[in-house]
C-alpha cells in the first residue's frame, strides 16, 4: 500500500516510530495509503535541517529565492491532473472542483509570494533636527512552523509555507493528518525546483503529537496555524508562555445578509455556492442566511428548487456537485447538527439524509441540507458545523439584521446582498467579522488582508501581512 513518507532535509523517510496511520478514501470509505506516524523526534529532525539551512536560505539573494518558488508554481500547474486526482481521492471533494480552484490556488500562492517578497520594503524615520536616522530592518525568524487543515489541503498549507519561506524563513509543516497526499506529492516538485534541503520540511502525524510536538519546540519561535477554535485555543495556551508569534485563523459561522433589494438571480446562484461549495467545508461558506421578510417566501421556494439540483455523486464525475464529506467521523457530526436542529425546532425545507451513491455505497455522502429557523440563540445558529447544512431566518429591518448576523462567538467572514450603496456602507461597518464580501463570495485578491475576529483568530495572513507576520522587525537608530 502506497506509503506517505515524512518529507525531511530534500528526502522522504519513514517515521522514526516505524509506525503508520491509516488514510481512508472517502468516497469509498476504503483505506488506501498508510501516513507516517511522527514524533517529537521526527519533528527534532526537521528543526535541525530546518536550523542548518537557514544560514544559507536567509541570505539567498531574493531574486534567487523568487526564482525557486515560480519554478515551485509551474511545477505544480503543469502537474494540476495529477494533483487535483490526488487531492479528490483524500479529500472526496469534486475533481472538477480540486482542478478549477485547489491546484490552481497553490500554484497561485507560490506565484503571488514569489513576486511579493521582490516588492517587499520596510521603513525609514528621519528624526529630523536631532542628528538620528532610524531604519527597520525586517529579518526572516528562523525557523518557523506551519500547521494546515483538511478543507482546503493543498491550498491551505502553500497559504502558509509561501509566505514563510518567501520572507527566509526555514520550515516545519504539518499538513492535516486526515488529507496529507498532496502535501506528501509537492516534496517531489519543492526538490525538482531546486528549493535547497531543509528549507522546507514536511511531516505527517496527528495533531496531539506531531503538531503538539512543533508547538511545543522550544526554538521554533513563530507558528502559523489554520484549524478549529478549540485546537487553536490549546495552540495559543501552550505557545503564549513561550512567547512564540502566532497566527491563528479558525472556525467561522458566516452570516449572508439578502435584502430585498438585491440582484436576485445574481444573489440565488452565489448563495447556492457560498452555502455548498466543497461540500459546505470551506472555513468562508455563509452558513447562517438572513433574508429579509418580504422576499423570504420567494427566497426559500427558489433556493430549495435550485439545491435541489445539485448531484452528490462520484467526485470523478464532472457533473457531481458535492463529493463526499471528508470522514466517516465528520459525517456523523454533521448528521448529528441536523439531528439537533430538528429537535430545536428547525423545519428540514431540504435534506438532512445521507445518499447511497451507486457503487460507492460506502461513502461519506449527504444530501446538501436546508433548514428554517426561527431562535437566533439555538446551537444550530450558533456553532461550526462545517458540512453542507445552512440555515434560514428571516429580518424584518437592517437593525435586526446586524443584531442577528454579530450575535455569535465567531466572526470570519460575512456576505451582504443589496443594491444600496449607503446600506452597503453602514452594514459593512458595523458587521462583526474579518471579511465582508458585498454581491459577492470567496472573491480573493491575494494582497488584501485575510483573518478573523472574535474566536475566529488573531493575525492576519495575505499579501505584505503574511510578509510582516513572518519577519522580525528591529529598528537600527544611527546618530551623526
Ligand atoms: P483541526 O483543528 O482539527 O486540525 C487542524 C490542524 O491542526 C491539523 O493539521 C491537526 O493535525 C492539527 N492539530 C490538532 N491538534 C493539534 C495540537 N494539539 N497541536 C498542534 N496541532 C494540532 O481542524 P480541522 O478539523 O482539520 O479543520 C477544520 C477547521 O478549520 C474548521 O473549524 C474550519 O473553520 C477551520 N478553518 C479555518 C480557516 C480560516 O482561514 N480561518 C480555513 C480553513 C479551515
Amino acid at each position: 500500500m502506497k506509503k506517505i513518507l515524512n518529507y525531511i532535509d530534500g528526502t522522504y523517510q519513514d517515521p522514526t516510530s516505524g509506525e503508520w496511520l491509516d488514510n481512508f478514501n472517502p468516497s469509498t470509505g476504503n483505506i488506501y495509503s498508510q501516513i507516517a506516524k511522527s514524533t517529537p523526534k521526527d519533528i527534532e529532525h526537521a528543526y535541525v535541517a530546518a536550523k542548518e539551512a537557514f544560514p544559507s536560505w536567509s541570505t539567498t539573494p531574493i531574486e534567487t529565492r523568487s526564482k525557486i518558488m515560480l519554478r515551485i508554481a509551474d511545477l505544480i500547474e503543469a502537474n494540476l491532473d495529477r494533483l487535483a486526482a490526488a487531492e479528490s481521492l483524500d479529500n472526496g471533494k469534486p475533481v472538477s472542483l480540486a482542478k478549477a480552484v485547489d491546484i490552481p490556488r497553490a500554484s497561485a500562492n507560490f506565484r503571488f509570494f514569489g513576486n511579493a517578497i521582490t516588492q517587499f520594503a520596510s521603513e525609514a524615520h528621519e528624526s529630523v533636527g536631532r542628528n538620528t536616522m532610524n531604519f527597520t530592518l525586517r529579518q526572516p525568524i528562523g525557523v518557523v512552523g506551519c500547521i494546515s487543515p483538511w478543507n482546503l489541503p493543498l491550498y491551505l498549507f502553500t497559504w502558509k509555507v509561501a509566505p514563510a519561506i518567501a520572507a527566509g524563513n526555514c520550515v516545519v509543516a504539518k499538513p492535516s493528518e486526515v488529507t496529507p497526499m498532496t502535501a506528501y506529492l509537492l516534496g517531489e516538485l519543492l526538490s525538482e525546483a531546486g528549493l535547497p534541503k531543509g528549507v522546507l520540511n514536511i511531516v505527517h502525524g496527528t495533531g496531539p503529537e506531531a503538531g503538539q510536538a512543533i508547538v511545543a519546540h522550544p526554538n521554533i519561535k513563530a507558528i502559523s496555524f489554520t484549524g478549529g477554535t478549540t485546537t487553536g485555543e490549546h495552540i495559543a495556551r501552550t505557545a503564549a508562555p513561550m512567547f512564540k508569534k502566532l497566527s491563528l485563523e479558525l472556525g467561522g459561522k458566516n452570516p449572508n445578509l439578502i435584502f430585498a433589494d438585491c440582484n436576485y438571480e445574481k444573489m440565488l446562484s452565489v448563495t447556492v455556492k457560498s452555502s455548498f461549495a466543497n461540500q459546505g467545508q470551506i472555513c468562508l461558506c455563509g452558513s447562517r442566511i438572513y433574508v429579509e421578510e418580504s422576499i423570504a417566501e420567494t427566497f426559500k421556494k427558489d433556493f430549495v428548487a435550485k439545491v435541489s439540483e445539485l448531484k452528490v455523486g462520484n467526485p470523478s464525475d464532472n457533473d457531481t456537485n458535492l463529493g463526499a464529506l471528508v470522514s466517516q467521523a465528520h459525517m456523523e457530526k454533521v448528521e448529528n447538527y441536523i439531528e439537533i436542529a430538528k429537535n430545536e425546532g428547525g423545519t428540514v425545507l431540504f435534506g438532512g439524509n445521507k445518499v447511497s451513491v451507486p457503487g460507492h455505497e460506502q461513502g461519506y455522502y449527504l444530501q446538501p441540507t436546508v433548514i428554517e429557523i426561527d431562535d437566533n440563540k439555538c446551537r444550530i445558529q450558533q456553532e461550526e458545523v462545517f458540512g453542507p447544512v445552512v440555515t434560514i431566518v428571516s429580518f424584518k429591518d437592517e437593525t435586526e439584521a446586524i443584531q442577528m448576523a454579530n450575535d455569535v462567538q465567531y466572526g470570519l467572514s460575512a456576505t451582504v446582498w443589496t443594491q444600496d450603496l449607503n446600506r452597503t456602507m453602514r452594514v459593512s461597518k458595523q458587521l462583526e467579522a474579518g471579511i465582508v464580501w458585498v454581491n459577492t463570495w470567496l472573491n480573493r485578491d491575494l494582497r488584501t488582508p485575510f483573518g478573523g475576529v472574535k474566536n475566529s483568530g488573531v493575525g492576519r495572513e495575505g499579501g505584505f501581512e503574511a510578509l510582516r507576520f513572518f519577519t522580525e522587525p528591529k529598528n537600527v537608530c544611527i546618530t551623526y
